[in-house]
């Protein structure tokens, strides 16, 4: 998948071109279900306006980012996992391994969590 296309993917998944598991959607924010899910709930939530990065958006439009840390807390509250717990995760750039440019939140839950590493 060429930069382009990841750009692009998450533009054609909200606006229904290419299939996804919705778990919730607002007027600013879109949660779907990550098709290679690396724990029990994995979901990502996207803002519908593209930055390429979380520091971007935050720079950018600091209440799009707080929309999409109160869309992850919603997708928590959904999915049943705000009283066992939940780890949000914002890839940034090659050494964390990111590979869609535009911005999303991994909201990881449903079972105890490894540790942070490589
Ligand atoms: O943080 P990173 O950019 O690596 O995350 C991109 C995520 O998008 C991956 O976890 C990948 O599984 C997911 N993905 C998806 N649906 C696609 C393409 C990628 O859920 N069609």
């Amino acid at each position: 998948m060429s930069e382009t296309d990841a750009d692009t993917l998450f533009e054609r998944i909200i606006a229904g071109e290419i299939p996804a598991d919705v778990v919730y959607q607002d007027d600013t924010t879109f949660a779907f279900r990550d098709i290679r899910p690396q724990a029990r709930v994995h979901v990502l939530v996207v803002p519908k306006k593209r930055y390429r990065n979380v520091a971007e958006l935050a720079a950018g439009d600091p209440r799009l980012l707080a929309d999409v840390v109160a869309t992850a807390r919603k997708v928590a509250e959904l999915e049943g996992i705000v009283e066992s717990g939940y780890r949000v995760v914002f890839n940034t750039d090659s050494d964390a391994g990111q590979t869609v440019f535009h911005v999303h939140a991994h909201v990881l839950g449903g079972e105890p969590l490894g540790l942070f590493g490589t």
